[in-house]
């Protein structure tokens, strides 16, 4: 339906408590980039709040690329809301049987170029990402106040990203972004990324960037962090679905050149994508979920 005409009610958990669970995607030449795994986590986030969605994965699919046609767009934005639903004052979500279920697309805006060549700027937040043991970032929910309390300090700072540490001090990630850096000791690089139990988003493009890391045989460091490893790092980057591989120019005070394993994984993310989407074409509608 045209945008104008949707409607949420007042009475939307979504709304009121920030209860439900959402998916970013990325859609490339009419194909939703790595929509199984995106399904994936729409479901591992609904099973952690205890929300039934109220279609199966196969619908779910339908519904995306109908969502997508409908808007003739093919370079897009998708972004799939699931709230727990309309219902009375009151936090037990058995108030709310039917959940609210939207998909929004958009024309993709992309990031400028300018961003991809200097590498953007980022700020090393006082907020803290949400201690995993109260609100697991693994889940990716609508209660994004964590999030946008960090972005307001990257705002007020004029940098570009937030990045937040967890509650022990160690790098956690950005509020749209998983974190990467290029790390030299003893004469030998790795690439460093916080680990999940550093209480992070799994982010399906970080899954991405370090399988293509393993293919090409970097050293790969999964582990915890203080904010000085990256102010000491080579490179740094960030990976998220919209952003894809993005070079870091700076993090508070600290510059850094966009270098070579930066300028190699982002060329790498870019073939896996075209294969992905050449890939999917070549299989036919039949993938999308229509015969
Ligand atoms: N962390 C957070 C908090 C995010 O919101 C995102 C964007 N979805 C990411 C990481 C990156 O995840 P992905 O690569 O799956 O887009």
């Amino acid at each position: 339906m045209p945008l104008k005409e949707a409607r949420v009610s007042v009475l939307d958990h979504g709304f009121l408590y920030g209860d439900g669970i959402y998916e970013t995607m990325r859609v490339y030449e009419g194909v939703v980039f790595m929509i199984e795994e995106h399904i994936r986590r729409l479901e591992h986030s609904a099973f952690h709040i205890g929300l039934n969605l109220p279609k199966s994965p196969d619908e779910i699919k339908v519904s995306i690329y109908e969502t997508l046609e409908a808007n003739g767009l093919k370079d897009a934005y998708l972004r799939l809301t699931v709230s727990r639903g309309a219902g009375p004052i009151g936090l037990d979500p058995s108030l709310c049987p039917n959940p609210t279920y939207f998909i929004l697309a958009e024309d993709l805006k992309p990031y400028p170029r300018r961003f991809y060549d200097e590498g953007i700027s980022a700020v090393i937040t006082k907020t803290r990402r949400n201690l995993k043991e109260a609100i697991n970032p693994r889940i990716k929910s609508l209660n994004f106040l964590n999030n946008i309390l960090a972005k307001i300090e990257a705002i007020k700072a004029r940098a570009d990203e937030a990045l937040m540490l967890n509650h022990m001090g160690h790098l956690a990630e950005g509020t749209v972004s998983n974190i990467f850096f290029v790390k030299r000791e003893n004469g030998h690089r790795s690439l460093c990324t916080p680990s999940l139990d550093c209480g992070i988003l799994e982010g399906i493009t970080r899954n991405i960037v370090i399988e293509l890391a393993r293919r090409n045989d970097m050293k790969l460091i999964e582990g915890e962090f203080t904010p000085e490893d990256l102010l000491s790092a080579e490179e740094v980057f960030l990976t998220s679905t919209i952003m894809e591989v993005m070079p870091v120019g700076k993090v508070d005070e600290v510059r850094y050149r966009v270098g070579e394993v930066t300028k190699l994984l982002g060329a790498e993310y870019g073939k896996e994508v075209a294969a992905y989407v050449s890939e999917t074409k070549a299989a036919g509608p039949s993938i999308w979920g229509y015969e």
